[in-house]
């Protein structure tokens, strides 16, 4: 099969799908310009990561394509249900980066319980000169070792934050439409495993104690905030509100009435409402870590995730033959 990664692919993907005798073609093609080179070219795998969608128009445009697939976890840039119909087969590679996210919540919580982030934007500008003051506004730091995390979403990245946050020493609960009143996570120590019951309880418990919060659910139904107003109120003063899921789970007004006010002590935030274009105001507001959606991005869940799409092309393939 002629196969474009439009949005990259690793090298581990590339040379096993290579190797099955697919050829992978990786120039970004822009969006506007997709279905004519889809067609011309005689393309019939089209892999994309968030930064290309495939609307309606592009399917129906392309009545060749015969997968599409995502490398990564939400497909919500993808018309997955009308391209099922048209007998185009949707993949993605759901369990491959739920570590690295995870990584990347934890470094959130360690950037803001000792200012790393803040302090890495102001010593090379004032280091030299006012050192001393530097040190006064970031001595209030805090161990997160007993500290209360909610994790809002207790599917795979969640359990995986959770095995990271037990380790170590936080009291975690979930949060979870399962209706389960637990879940066992397993926690990895120097290479035993232990395994740890976690309880799954209802929202307005799990906010009103915790001292960290970290969303890992899907987009909502119609776009819905999780986080809104009135769940924000009844946080304890000061929390930290973390979001590496997707953009609009936290309601971002809301989120700076929040800030402004202390309610939301600091807010880490890798997805955005209008990526990539996300509000200025959130971006520059002094109690917001951002980074760019870079949740799956390390060199270990790239790889993972290359493979996992070869498999599933590999799957898709035997299935015609
Ligand atoms: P998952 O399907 O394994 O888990 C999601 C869990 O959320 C499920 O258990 C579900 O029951 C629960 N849930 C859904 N809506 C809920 C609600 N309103 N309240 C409580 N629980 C709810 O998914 P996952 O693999 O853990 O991924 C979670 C999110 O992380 C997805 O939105 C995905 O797009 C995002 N993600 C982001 C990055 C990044 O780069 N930042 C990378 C990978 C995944």
């Amino acid at each position: 099969m002629k196969i474009l990664a439009n949005d990259g692919i690793d090298a581990s993907g590339k040379n096993a799908l290579e190797a099955a005798g697919h050829q992978v073609l990786t120039s970004p093609i822009a969006q506007s310009e997709l279905p004519a080179f889809i067609n011309a070219e005689g393309i019939e795998g089209l892999l994309v990561r968030s930064a290309t969608t495939v609307r309606v128009d592009l399917i129906d445009q392309c009545p060749n394509l015969k997968f599409v697939g995502r490398g990564g976890v939400g497909i919500d840039n993808i018309d997955a249900v009308y391209a099922r119909e048209k007998g185009i087969v949707v993949f993605n590679t759901p369990a491959s980066s739920s570590a690295s996210v995870a990584e990347l919540v934890m470094s959130m919580m360690f950037a803001s319980a000792r200012f790393i982030y803040t302090a890495g934007k102001e010593m090379p500008n004032q280091g030299h000169e006012h050192f001393a003051s530097l040190k006064k506004s970031f001595s209030k730091g805090v161990e997160l070792r007993g500290k209360n995390l909610t994790i809002i979403g207790f599917g795979r990245i969640g359990q995986s934050l959770a095995s990271y946050a037990l380790g170590c020493g936080m009291n975690v609960v979930g949060v979870d439409r399962s209706g389960d009143s637990f879940k066992n996570v397993t926690v990895v120590l120097n290479g035993q495993t232990v395994e740890v019951k976690v309880p799954l309880v209802g929202l307005d418990m799990a906010l009103a104690q915790a001292d960290y919060i970290s969303l890992h659910v899907p987009k909502q139904a119609n776009g819905a905030a999780v986080l809104g107003k009135d769940e924000m109120k009844n946080l304890k003063k000061g929390v930290v509100l973390i979001n590496t899921s997707r953009g609009g789970v936290i309601e971002e007004d809301a989120l700076i009435e929040m800030l402004d006010s202390g309610q939301v002590g600091v807010a880490c935030l890798d997805v955005f409402v209008n990526e990539p274009t996300p509000r200025k105001d959130l971006l520059n507001h002094p109690k917001v870590i951002a980074t760019p959606h870079i949740g799956a991005s390390t060199a270990e869940a790239q790889e993972r995730i290359g493979l996992e799409i070869a498999e599933n092309v590999a799957e898709i393939v035997s299935k015609q033959a």
